[in-house]
């Protein structure tokens, strides 16, 4: 019997020269730390999220830069509909999609009792629901071609609880049993379906969530930021989305393989404990 080798001729600099990317939510934070880092390593773009058309227009220029093939899809991933037709508009249009990133996420902090009912809706539907919608629809194309890599942005919290946080740890629970579910059913097609897990990132979400926990909390900002955010990061910093970014292209590249189904946490040890 021969033994597999991974074929290392065209890793190094461009690991991912001619693949096709779709990162949803990467108009911010962690997406676009993300997208900015497959861009660099060689993948075409597509973008997508919310946010002013003059800035949207600078990021793609800007990745562009980096001499890849960039665009931007405005879908809004509350709709399954939208979500599936992200991907199938992309295969369209280029023919092809090597790597999803499911990344695109909203959180709200409230007690239970008072938590909003249509927070806990948007929340399923956009943090959980379009993961289901886009990979549904990305699938059969990456089986067809025998490669694929879904890289789902979780959370710590696909892993462990806060309070206040229902709606935010169900999905991303929720998120943890997809990846481990895709994983399953497209291991024998070349495709693998990863989490990330990170801890906190300092990102515009995070930013937007102090006022919300200082509130539920009855604290100020900096006991927010130290006593409650970096209470549970035994490392006390915030990883970067560059450091997500960096695992992103390593497991979208040949040498990630065989890893399929994992939870990569990336919380300075937080879920350790
Ligand atoms: P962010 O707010 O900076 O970015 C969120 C992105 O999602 C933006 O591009 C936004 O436009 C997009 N988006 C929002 N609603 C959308 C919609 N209806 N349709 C399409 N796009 C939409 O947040 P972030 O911190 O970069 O978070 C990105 C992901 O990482 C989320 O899933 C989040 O849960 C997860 N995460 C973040 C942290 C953290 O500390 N920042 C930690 C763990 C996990």
């Amino acid at each position: 019997m021969d033994f597999p080798a991974t074929d290392t001729s065209t890793t190094f600099a461009k690991p991912l020269s001619g693949k096709l990317a779709v990162i949803t939510g990467s108009t911010s934070g962690i997406g676009l730390g993300i997208a900015r880092a497959l861009a660099e390593a060689g993948a075409n773009i597509v973008l997508n999220g919310l946010g002013p058309v003059d800035e949207i227009e600078r990021l793609v220029a800007e990745l562009s830069r980096m001499g890849v093939e960039v665009s931007f899809d405005p879908a809004n991933l509350m709709l399954a509909e939208s979500a599936a037709n992200l991907v199938s508009s992309a295969i369209d249009r280029h023919g092809r999609i090597d790597i999803l990133v499911n990344n695109a996420g909203i959180q709200h902090v409230a007690p239970i009792e008072e938590f909003p009912i249509e927070k806990w809706e948007a929340i399923q539907a956009l943090n959980l629901g379009a993961a289901f919608h886009t990979i549904r629809a990305a699938l059969p194309d990456m089986k067809a071609a025998s490669f694929g890599r879904i890289i789902n942005v979780a959370s710590a919290h696909a892993l462990v609880a806060s309070p206040f946080k229902s709606a935010y740890v169900a999905a991303k629970h929720g998120v943890l049993g997809l990846t481990k579910t895709v994983a399953l059913e497209a291991a024998r097609d070349g495709v693998t379906c990863n989490a990330i897990c990170p801890g906190y990132v300092w990102t515009p979400l995070v930013e937007a969530q102090i006022e919300d926990t200082a509130r539920a909390r009855g604290l100020d900002r900096t006991q927010v930021i130290e006593d409650v955010l970096l209470a549970a990061q035994p490392n006390k910093r915030f990883a970067t989305v560059e450091e997500l970014g960096a695992l992103a292209v390593f497991l979208a590249g040949p040498f990630a393989a065989s890893i399929n189904g994992a939870a990569i946490a990336v919380d300075g040890g937080w879920t350790a404990q």
